[in-house]
């Protein structure tokens, strides 16, 4: 199957990247949202990306022209939804809403068009269950920022076919992913060890182990690691990984996954990370800074 059409469920962090990268990646792309504000941030997010990379060389003013060309606004799911190929949901990660989603895919979507989750670390053979095509629903979780980071991890499950999966491979590819295929385990071969790993970086500082920048520090020099746990939770979006944690705790059935308090108190509180302003560091134009409050 040739992709020609993609529909993007959902313009946050996620969904505005993934539609971003499928419109340049030469695909009628529409991007879809129940809520405007939404749609406007997303769109606004998407057009900043492409200006930064006109200042700084990455591509021309005539890229951008073509890119948004074939980047379209909806609002209207049936319409958004009218002849397209693909469809990738990237709603919140909360599993009653992507079940009804999917109805809703199900209903509007052509009958051969592939409809994927970007689910962090859902049971995809859940989602499916909400549909009756189960062999056309598959996993494709991308990661944050979509155009720059270079895994896809694919999900399979039992229900779906070799053709969904076959062709979700070569999509992938055509995106500029490398491709990895996982089996249904919640938390994936990613989300499970990052949110582990994020988790206990945050009890570690409600234990006063170290400054949350020292922390960062320690793992970057000590271990290699491109990023430090706290700043990749506050740019993931706290809110995202406590939902993580939360679902993982109930799928394996063990409360040593669930969000440590200080993760929760955040949420609570509004600081989401870096979309918010504020989460484990404050964030402005100029970086991130430890907060003095925690
Ligand atoms: P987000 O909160 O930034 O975006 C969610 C979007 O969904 C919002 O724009 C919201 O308006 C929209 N939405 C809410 N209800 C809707 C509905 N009923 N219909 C249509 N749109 C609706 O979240 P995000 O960080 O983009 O995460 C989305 C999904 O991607 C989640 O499943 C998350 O686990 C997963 N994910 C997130 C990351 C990350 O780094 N943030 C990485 C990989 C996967």
């Amino acid at each position: 199957m040739a992709v020609r059409k993609v529909t993007v469920i959902g313009a946050g962090t996620m969904g505005s990247g993934i539609a971003q990268v499928c419109a340049q990646t030469g695909w009628e792309t529409r991007l879809y949202d129940a809520f405007s504000d939404s749609l406007d941030k997303g769109f606004s997010s998407i057009n900043d990306f492409w200006m930064k990379g006109i200042s700084r060389g990455k591509n021309s003013e005539e890229d951008v022209k073509a890119w948004s060309r074939r980047l379209l606004r909806s609002d209207d799911m049936k319409e958004a939804l009218e002849g397209v190929d693909l469809v990738i949901e990237a709603v919140p990660e909360k599993i009653e809403l992507k079940k009804a989603i999917f109805v809703e895919i199900e209903k509007f979507a052509p009958k051969d068009a592939i409809l994927a989750t970007n689910t962090s670390g859902l049971r995809i053979s859940e989602i499916a269950s909400a549909t009756n095509c189960p062999e056309r629903v598959v996993g494709m979780h991308f990661f944050n920022p979509v155009p720059l980071m270079e895994l896809l991890e694919i999900i399979e499950h039992d229900l779906v076919s070799e053709e969904t999966l076959e062709q979700t491979i070569e999509i992938g590819k055509a995106m500029g992913k490398t491709t990895i295929v996982v089996g249904d385990i919640p938390g994936f071969a990613t989300s499970r060890l990052g949110v582990v790993l994020g988790n206990e970086a945050i009890r570690m500082l409600a234990e006063g182990v170290a400054s949350a920048s020292d922390i960062d520090t320690a793992m970057k020099l000590g271990y290699r690691h491109p990023m430090g746990p706290l700043e990749l939770s506050d740019l993931v979006g706290l809110d995202v990984r406590r939902d993580i944690l939360n679902n993982l705790a109930e799928s394996f059935g063990d409360p040593s996954y669930l969000p440590h308090p200080l993760l929760e108190k955040l949420v609570q509180s509004g600081d989401l990370g870096k979309k918010t302003g504020r989460g484990i560091y404050t964030w402005d134009k100029d970086g991130k800074s430890d907060r003095d409050d925690l």
